[in-house]
Parts: C-alpha cells; structure tokens; sequence
C-alpha cells in the first residue's frame, strides 16, 4: 500500500509516519504542502492508493483537496484527520462521499496507533468497486449530439405531502450505437472542456421541453428541470434561446427549472448573475444543485435569485443514522424557508430517508425510492404505480 500523509504540522507528520511505519508500512509519502500532493497525483495517477488528509490547512484546506482528488479521479481510500470536533470531520466526509471518494473513516487528533490501525483495517466504504470508465474523445460527443444520440430520462420529482408528482428532472443519456447507454459522468465534463456543453445543454433543454408539451397535451401540467452547466451561464443569448425555446414548444415559462451547481457557480458570479437575473424576470425557476457541496453557499443565496433548493443526495442519504449530517439538514431546510425557497431532498433511497425527510418537512422528493431516471416510454406506468403505493406514504 502507498500512502500520502497530508498536513501542514511537521510534528503531527513525523508521529503518523512513524505509527504507520511501527503497522508495517514502508512506502509512505509525506507532504506539508497539500499543493505538492496534488501535483504528485496530477503526474502519477497511482502514487497512492491511500491518503491520510489533514482538514485544516492553511496553502489548500481539506475541501479543496477533496474536490482535486475528485477531479482526478482518485480511487483509492482516504482518510480525513482533524484536530476539530467531530462535526466537521462527519461534514467533509460527506462532501467527499458526495463526490465518490472511498472515505475509509475519519481520526481526530492527537492521533493513536490504535485509531490509526482501525481506519486502515476498515474495508473500503464504496459499495461498489470503481471500474475505470472509458472517457470519449470530444469528437465523438460532438458527433452524438448531430446524430441525435442523446436522450433523456427522467427522474419524478413528488410532494412530501401529498405524494403528488409536481415535476420531473431531466436526466441525460447517450444512446450509443455500440457501448450501450452512456451516463453523464462519462461526457458531461469532457463537453464542458470542450465548449461543446451549449449544443448539449440545448439538445437537452429541447428535449425536456417537447416531452412536456406532450404531457400537458395528454392533460399532465408538469415542471421539467434542466441541468444547466456554468458554462452555458457566459453566453449572454442564453436567456434569449431559453425564452425562444420555451414559446416554440408551446408550454408555460413556469413549467421551466433550470437546476445549477452551485460549486461551480461560485468561480464566475457576476456574469453569471447577470444572466440568472435575467432568466429569473421570465419567470423561469431557477434551483440551486447539490447544496451543501459548495464553498461559500449560503453567502451566494443572498445574492442570487433562486427558488428553489435542492440538498445534496450525501445528506440526505442515511441522515437519520448520522447526526452531524442530521445538523446540516436542519440547518439547510431552516435556511431555504428563510429565504422563502422550495426544499427538494435528492437521494431519498429508503423508506426511512423519506420518513426523515417527510418528518423534517422538506417540500419535495427525489431519488431512488421513489423511482430511479426513467425512459419516457415507462412513465405512465410508474404514475399509475406510484399513485396506488402513495397513500400509505403520506399522512391521510
Ligand atoms: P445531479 O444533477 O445531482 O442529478 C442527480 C443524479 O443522482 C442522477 O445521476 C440520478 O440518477 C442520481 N440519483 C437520483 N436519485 C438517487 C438516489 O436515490 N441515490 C443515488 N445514489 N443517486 C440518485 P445521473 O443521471 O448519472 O447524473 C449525474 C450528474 O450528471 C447529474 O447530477 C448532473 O450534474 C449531470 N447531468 C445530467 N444530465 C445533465 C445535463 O443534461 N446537462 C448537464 N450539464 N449535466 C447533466
Ligand atoms: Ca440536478
Ligand atoms: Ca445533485
């Protein structure tokens, strides 16, 4: 096993090399600069196959690395090391489990062989193993979205109290002719690097916008919500192909929600206010993605004119037996009903999350246990479904 040991103190960097070295451990890398990690991994991918990460530092903190190892697609374990309390251990955990690191446990300092020998012993986290997925060259996106190669699924998004369906998110997919269906994970990034994300986003958008003028021809008033990247919010005729968009396929601006991350949001405020503004005037929804991820979030919602809030799937997701991710929840719902915004809990898997979720009075759900993103054509038959189970979900 290679590990990286990350942190700023030369003294606590010295004492886990030293424990870990007394475990039987040879190869181990330590780093004072979390910068110096990082461009270590950028060279060699598998320099490591286990990282002890100090939270606070002061060149990189914690988050931002755990958003590099992310970015990179790191895939070994990690391990998160703190001397603050255990709350902020229990929250950058979950921000890193958001975003499919393997996170081992967490050690709060000083640490003990004994903490130490109990992280690494614990099996990897993930429930399933990550198999390296096969990246397309841009060429090969650029072509799919001409052929007509992209469709979407949609995912149901339904009232905590009335099991009501209010809407849907569109969830893209690549059809392809010879890999079988392709998920966002595996283009979306690589099209925003290649400043192809406006044709997609717009396929996509005219996508969501035709299925819901059929719906509503077959008496289904339903919202659709789109996945907008920062990227598509610097072209400053986007809220003009939006409102375009919307009046050709003949449906109300309001059945619009155009859902951003926020995370990415954060690098590029001003031009991208401008256009959320803008959008916002023609009364297009506009909902703030995986909250809760971000860097400095809650200072954004002032500014922006969201309606709509949507806490991160790493939240939400076996809240009821996590406390600290029970803390943040509470804070979040208390936050959006200050500002007056819906609340949507992504990731709802069970039934407990719903009844979590149901009890803590979040407007909407999303996620598994009410159905996983599904093709247009099995729609009608899951309503018809989900409307027999629903009574026995929601207070009569
Ligand atoms: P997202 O916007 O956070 O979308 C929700 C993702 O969570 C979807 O993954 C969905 O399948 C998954 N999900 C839903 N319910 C649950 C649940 O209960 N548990 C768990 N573990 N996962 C759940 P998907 O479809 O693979 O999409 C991944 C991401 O790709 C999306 O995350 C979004 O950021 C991006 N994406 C998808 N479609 C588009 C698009 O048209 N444009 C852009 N720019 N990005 C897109
Ligand atoms: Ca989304
Ligand atoms: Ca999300």
């Amino acid at each position: 096993m290679k590990i990286f040991v990350i942190d700023d103190d030369p003294f606590a960097l010295h004492l886990v090399s030293h424990q870990l070295r007394a475990l039987g451990f040879r190869q181990i890398s330590v780093f004072e600069r979390a910068r110096d990690a990082v461009e270590e991994l950028d060279r060699d991918p598998a320099a490591a196959s286990l990282i002890l990460l100090d939270l606070q530092m002061p060149d990189m903190d914690g988050i931002e690395v755990v958003r590099h190892l992310a970015q990179q697609h790191y895939d070994g374990g990690l391990i998160l090391v703190s001397g603050e309390d255990q709350r902020v251990l229990a929250t950058a955990s979950a921000v890193a489990r958001a975003r499919a690191l393997d996170v081992r446990g967490f050690i709060t300092k000083p640490v003990t062989p004994d903490q130490l020998r109990r992280v690494i012993e614990a099996p990897a986290h993930r429930s399933a193993p990550r198999i390296p997925r096969k990246r397309y060259e841009p060429e090969e996106i650029q072509r799919a979205i001409a052929n007509n190669e992209l469709v979407n699924h949609y995912q149901p998004k339904v009232e905590f109290a009335t099991g009501r369906v209010t809407g849907v998110e569109a969830l893209v997919r690549w059809q392809h002719p010879v890999d079988g269906l392709v998920f966002p994970e595996q283009f979306v990034g690589v099209a925003e690097e290649h400043r192809l994300i406006d044709p997609l986003t717009r396929a996509v958008l005219r996508g969501a916008l035709a299925q819901a003028r059929e719906w509503q021809d077959d008496g289904l008033i339903l919202t659709v919500a789109v996945n907008v990247s920062v990227d598509n919010l610097v072209a400053l005729d986007f809220p003009d192909f939006i409102e375009r968009a919307v009046r050709e396929a003949g449906v109300s601006n309001k059945q619009l929600v155009l859902e951003v991350t926020e995370t990415r949001l954060m690098t590029n405020v001003l031009l991208a206010l401008d256009i959320l503004t803008r959008l916002r005037l023609k009364h297009i929804s506009l909902s703030i993605d995986d909250f809760g991820t971000g860097h400095s979030s809650l200072a954004q919602l002032r500014n922006i004119p969201f309606d709509e809030l949507k806490i991160d799937r790493g939240f939400v997701h076996g809240a009821n037996r996590d406390t600290s991710a029970h803390a943040i929840l509470e804070a979040s719902l208390g936050v959006a009903r200050q500002l007056g915004l819906k609340t949507v809990a992504e990731g709802v898997e069970t039934l407990s999350d719903w009844q979590l979720m149901q009890s803590l009075n979040c407007d909407v759900a999303q996620g598994y246990f009410v159905t996983r993103p599904i093709p247009v054509e099995a729609f009608a038959s899951w309503h018809i479904a989900w409307d027999k189970r629903v009574s026995s979900l929601v207070p009569s």
